[in-house]
């Protein structure tokens, strides 16, 4: 049997970022049409050259993208709601679609499976869908002419999309499918008449708990696209976790079937086991972990892909998916630990190992050379994690019941009805940053630095005076970001110089790598949050990033389970709320944003997961005394199932973003019996409008009607570092008039 090597998706930002900061100049204006396309094309064209040099056989071709695949599938399928439609430039009515225009706001984004990729949501509406463009040709024949080299074109399969799309009813879902068919169809049969012979079409919903209405769909289209177009090789793909259905998806009229043999609690393999793997197909395997950073171990990898060759009759080696979801190289990590650095794999050095691992199986390179990687890895690997004993029972998990605390709080801290706060962050103006780049390249000294910082403080503590807030923060102007901040203090923990990944369009993030195990070391936010409060009588509240966030916001060392790792993140930041509260600070958040993020993709695991996210959040609040009080904030909306989560946190004070579904969340509190405090955001801070006082008093009174005076408090939405300064104030002004005028009422 001859085996192929396969890649599923490779990222699209380029080794510098070169993507991100094509676009940004786009649309500052700083750069023409002309010179982004050209600019576009170079960065797509090296990232195939790249695949190529690797020696992969199967090159993706239409993964790349000017903002999102999912955007791009819509786009291409005519689904333009009707507020872009009068548009009639395509490139700027497709940047229209992603981040709206001064008078049409843009479609909603949302989190792709259980990653930090965020997908724009398509709107279906009455559109009938039509082929507007075959990207996917275009790009076949471009990458084609240029290095004579036959691609495989991938596209999001047409269930999935519809999915995963909004603005249709439920029970009319397979009739859009049955418009969109045969433009799919239309499509692969342009495919199959310009010689493209693979296609993979992606349909990572089959790994989610799906119903028998959706299997019964695969069953309807995937016959069409087996009768209507045959000569193309269907790849049905699925990743992220095993399939649902294994019995069902394998009998689909598929040329091959590509599985995700690392994640899923090793289901896929179980399933191929039991029920075999149809003789007629090619198993297209996800073996290399596209998800994470760590090298692989290629003899334990060489012996499962015996396995799997042994079951099926025809074999494709590739990433668990697209590798979208992990930086592009190790290449330019000089900071690094020596023996981290040797453990890392990234992108291209995945697809080296995928390589090697094809190679093995076709017999041109010997198991010794796959044990020699593995040793090597394995020294490096040796020296950065091993497990030190930690014990978490003796530390409290629980607090005195919440009637009691809030007693002691009151006393202590003298709020008057509807407090308002904000949720940490203050503009990070250019100054900010300029400051820090001056502090990083050497060219400021710590001092310099830190009073610079320190100035900022007192500057916002002063705005914060006159604004008549009742809560302060320090503003976090020392902050990059909410994770790395900790990651760079902590034992255990790593920042990379250039490992960015695509969040959403052209934002970019840059995990920390949990490597080893996590210790706090020193104090890590002490220092400002002691500033700021020896400068008022306010309470400052102390700002910390929770476990859980710290968790899912990072790439995780995967020799232990997560849920232990978490549970010393917990530890760590435990430490961090103690020496706070030691040194008089009496409001300490603690932010869980991404608490939702990590919940698994299948439904039997939720509830574990929840346990578990529970628990560590409790590690790290439940040892502070009963005045000190305890907050969390957290940026979504989605609250109608997760109320008892919330609850059982136990935080005094709970912010929660909602001014853009203020109803929604308004009507959770109608059926759910909330007693502790909690902010509702009032104005939607991604916004550069200043709301007026009559729309937050209405907000206010909104919430009022559902929640009682002494439990709500009145806070924006959410941090304000992305806002300019006199947005800012003004904006804030407004909020506290508004609260004012209404406490006035009461
Ligand atoms: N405290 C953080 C801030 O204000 C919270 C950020 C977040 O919720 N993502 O920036
Ligand atoms: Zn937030």
């Amino acid at each position: 049997m001859f085996i192929r090597s396969s890649n599923v998706g490779y990222p699209r930002i380029g080794e510098k970022r070169e993507w991100k900061k094509a676009l940004e100049s786009f649309w500052n204006g700083q750069i023409d049409k002309d010179q982004f396309t050209k600019t576009m094309e170079t960065i797509r064209l090296d990232s195939i050259r790249k695949q190529l040099e690797k020696g992969i056989d199967l090159i993706p071709i239409g993964d790349f993208s000017l903002y999102d695949h999912v955007l791009d599938t819509a786009f291409m399928f005519g689904y333009i709601p009707e507020r872009f439609q009068h548009i009639d430039n395509l490139l700027e009515q497709y940047f229209a679609m992603a981040r709206g225009t001064n008078g049409q706001h843009a479609l909603e984004m949302t989190k792709w499976f259980n990653t930090n990729y965020h997908y724009i949501v398509p709107e279906i509406g009455q559109t009938k869908p039509r082929l507007v463009e075959n990207r996917l040709l275009k790009e076949y024949n471009l990458v084609k002419e240029t290095f004579d080299l036959e691609t495989k074109p991938v596209l999001l399969g047409p269930i999935t999309f519809l999915l995963l799309s909004k603005q249709y009813e439920r029970h009319e879902w397979r009739k859009h499918l049955a418009q969109l068919v045969p433009v799919y169809v239309e499509l692969l049969k342009q495919l199959s008449e310009a010689g493209v012979s693979f296609v993979q079409i992606d349909e990572p919903i089959l790994v989610q708990d799906i119903d028998d209405d959706i299997i019964d769909a695969f069953r309807d289209v995937y016959e069409v696209f087996h009768r209507d177009v045959p000569n193309i090789n269907l790849i049905l793909q699925t990743y992220f976790d095993s399939v649902s259905h294994y019995r069902e998806i394998v009998a689909l009229p598929v040329a091959g079937i590509g599985l995700d043999f690392v994640h899923g609690n090793g289901e896929n393999m179980k399933n191929i086991n039991t029920y075999g793997f149809p003789k007629d197909k090619i198993l297209v395997a996800g073996i290399v972990d596209g998800r994470n950073v760590w090298k692989s171990s290629l003899a334990q990898k060489a012996t499962l892909l015996h396995h799997l060759a042994n079951v099926a009759e025809q074999l494709i080696i590739q990433p668990s998916c697209s590798l979208l979801h992990v930086p592009v190289t190790t290449k330019h990590e000089h900071t690094l630990p020596t023996e981290l650095a040797g453990a890392l794999s990234f992108a291209d050095e995945k697809l080296d190992e995928i390589r090697m691992l094809t190679e093995y199986m076709n017999g041109n390179v010997t198991i010794d050379e796959l044990i020699k990687y593995d040793e090597q890895t394995n020294v490096y690997f040796a020296k950065l994690h091993h497990e030190q004993e930690q014990t978490t029972e003796t530390v409290p998990v629980s607090r005195v019941p919440y009637n009691e605390r809030r007693k002691a709080q009151q006393a202590h801290l003298q709020l008057p009805l509807l407090p308002t706060t904000t949720i940490g962050s203050f503009p990070q103006t250019s100054n900010v940053r300029q400051a820090r780049m001056k502090w990083k390249k050497g060219e400021w000294n710590d001092n310099q630095y830190k009073s610079f910082i320190k100035k900022e403080i007192a500057k916002w503590i002063d705005i914060q005076e006159q604004l008549q807030l009742d809560v302060f923060v320090h503003g976090e102007f020392e902050r990059t970001d909410m994770v790395e901040f900790f990651g760079e203090k902590l034992q255990g923990m790593a920042c990379t110089t250039n490992g960015w990944v695509q969040s959403y369009g052209s934002r970019c993030v840059r995990p920390p790598i949990i490597f080893g195990d996590i210790a706090h070391l020193y104090p890590m936010t002490v220092e400002e949050t002691v500033y700021a409060q020896s400068l008022t009588n306010k309470p400052v509240k102390g700002m910390l990033t929770g476990p859980v966030t710290m968790l899912n916001w990072s790439f995780v060392r995967d020799d232990i389970s997560r849920k232990h790792v978490l549970m010393q993140l917990a530890l760590a930041i435990r430490e961090e709320v103690l020496q706070l509260e030691k040194e008089g600070i009496r409001i300490i958040q603690v932010d869980e944003p991404a608490l939702r993020e990590g919940l698994p993709l299948k439904k039997e695991k939720h509830a574990s997961y929840w346990e578990d996210a529970v628990m560590a959040f409790r590690l790290a609040t439940s040892s502070v005394k009963e005045e000190t009080q305890i907050h969390t904030h957290m940026c979504y909306s989605q609250f109608e199932h997760m109320m008892h989560v919330i609850d059982e946190l136990d935080a005094d004070v709970i912010s929660i973003e909602s001014s853009r579904s203020h109803g929604e969340l308004v009507s959770v509190f109608e059926t759910y019996e909330y007693e502790k405090g909690i902010g509702l955001g009032v104005y939607d801070i991604h916004s550069p409008r200043i709301p007026t006082k009559e729309e937050l008093s209405e907000q206010i009174e909104r919430a009022l009607r559902v929640l009682r005076p002494e439990q709500f408090w009145v806070n924006p939405d959410c941090g304000l570092k992305t806002r300019k300064e006199e947005e800012t104030i003004a904006a804030l002004k407004a909020m506290v008039e508004a609260a004012h005028e209404y406490r006035e009422r009461l």
